[in-house]
């Protein structure tokens, strides 16, 4: 039996959203319900990304979206959220390639770019003309890439690029990637640069077999030699304070993300327990056991929208800071993956197929559990926070 998703508002959280938000939502939930919910089991069991939403998603702003000029279209932090919360409760992976895009990749060269570069990538990412991906994460170097060894060197006007990059969203499907290197001629800073994917040196391999976020494309990046003008320096950027600067902007799209992807899972497992029934000719939804399930998603849900709402306040008035945002990926990413597992489980045998969106939204959260620093790692921000003691 289709299931089709009715929204999931305990405590008139849409109250608390003004009239413009609730449109942009409304907007991006349609478009969801229309274009990738008919099409996303197909894409998962392929382990293909649905490429041909690239271009309406731009058409709709959903790229760059909270960024001003450029052809972006200006929208708050909230409701930039709330195009995200709609993409992962579509799913997860197409989601990702939208952060990628936006939060990765245009926000980058937005903050540290040159007027020339941003008018030479902007427009044409925004509408989806250009698609892009972000190298930070190494073989060896994953919640500490301060360890990296991908290095640039100065000769003459140009950089020359050597590394290695791995579990890469969108490699293979890039334009031009934000390599993030160490500079050797500048005491081994970390520096962002533009490199495009057609430069000789460069390769991107699909990483294949993942179980997780199949509808999103992932790859390793090869560079070897990797000649770019000098102009492809992202000339405001340095330390690794600058990727990570990239990383809160992506892991604030997740929180809200996160909390879609709950609400596609409970409100499914919601309708299911009202129509399967068990023991005396009566849906399951009667018993106690399952209720004292639905109660709890219900109640976390709830309690991970207003506090990514309450973040997104914060930074809509310059007023928020990473462990913010580290508590809200942190927390919601989790209640997400807690609710996947409930909803799998009411739904008995049923929840691990595919006719339902259960069990795909679990294996993709297990790598948005990880990915822009995993679970643990936010902790550590958080304990840093409130105690002032580097734990990592
Ligand atoms: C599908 C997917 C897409 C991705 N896309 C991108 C992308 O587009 N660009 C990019 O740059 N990267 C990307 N990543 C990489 C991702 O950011 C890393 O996987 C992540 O940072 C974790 O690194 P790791 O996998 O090397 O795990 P590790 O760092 O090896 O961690 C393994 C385990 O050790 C724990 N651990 C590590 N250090 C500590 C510590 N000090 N204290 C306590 N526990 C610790 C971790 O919490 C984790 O549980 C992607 C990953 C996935 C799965």
């Amino acid at each position: 039996m289709a299931i089709k998703f009715r929204g999931v508002d305990f405590i008139e959280f849409d109250t608390l959203l003004s009239e413009e938000e609730r449109l942009v939502r409304d907007t991006a939930r349609q478009f969801i319900e229309d274009n990738l919910i008919p099409i996303i089991e197909e894409c998962n069991r392929a382990g293909r990304f649905p490429r041909e939403l690239v271009k309406p998603m731009g058409a709709l702003g959903f790229f760059g979206a909270s960024l001003k000029g450029y052809g972006c279209a200006e929208m708050s932090n909230v409701e930039y959220g709330l195009v995200m919360q709609e993409l992962e409760r579509g799913d997860s992976g197409v989601r990702s390639f939208v952060s990628v895009q936006s939060a990765l990749v245009m926000y980058p060269i937005y903050e540290f770019g040159s007027e020339e570069q941003k008018q030479t990538w902007l427009p044409a990412m925004q509408s989806g003309e250009k698609l892009e991906c972000f190298g930070l994460t190494e073989p060896d170097f994953g919640s500490n890439p301060g360890g990296m060894r991908t290095r640039a060197r100065k000769s003459g006007n140009e950089y020359v690029l050597n590394g290695e990059k791995m579990w890469i969203t969108s490699g293979s499907i890039a334009d031009v990637a934000v390599v993030w290197a160490k500079v050797e001629d500048e005491d081994n800073k970390v520096r962002g640069f533009l490199v495009e994917t057609d430069r000789p040196g460069f390769r991107a391999e699909d990483i294949h077999g993942k179980w997780s976020l199949r509808a999103s494309v992932t790859s390793s990046l090869s560079l070897q030699d990797v000649r770019v003008p000098a102009s492809n320096l992202l000339p405001k950027s340095g330390g690794l304070k600058s990727p990570l600067m990239c990383l809160n902007q992506a892991r604030y799209g997740i929180a809200w993300g996160a909390v879609g992807a709950a609400m596609a899972c409970y409100d499914c497992a919601l309708q299911y327990s009202l129509f399967r029934k068990q023991f005396h000719d009566a849906p399951i939804a009667s018993h106690q056991l399952v209720q004292e399930k639905l109660a709890w998603m219900i109640n976390e849900i709830t309690k991970g929208q207003l506090l990514i709402l309450q973040v997104g306040r914060l930074k809509d008035q310059e007023k928020v800071g990473h462990q913010h945002i580290s508590m809200a990926k942190r927390n919601n990413v989790w209640m997400a993956l807690e609710c996947a597992r409930l909803s799998r489980d009411i739904l008995g045998a049923n929840g691990v197929a595919d006719e339902y969106p259960i069990f795909r939204h679990m294996a993709n959260l297990e790598s948005v559990k990880t990915y822009e620093g995993t679970h643990d790692i936010h902790t550590l921000i958080i304990g840093q926070s409130v105690t002032g003691i580097d734990a990592f």
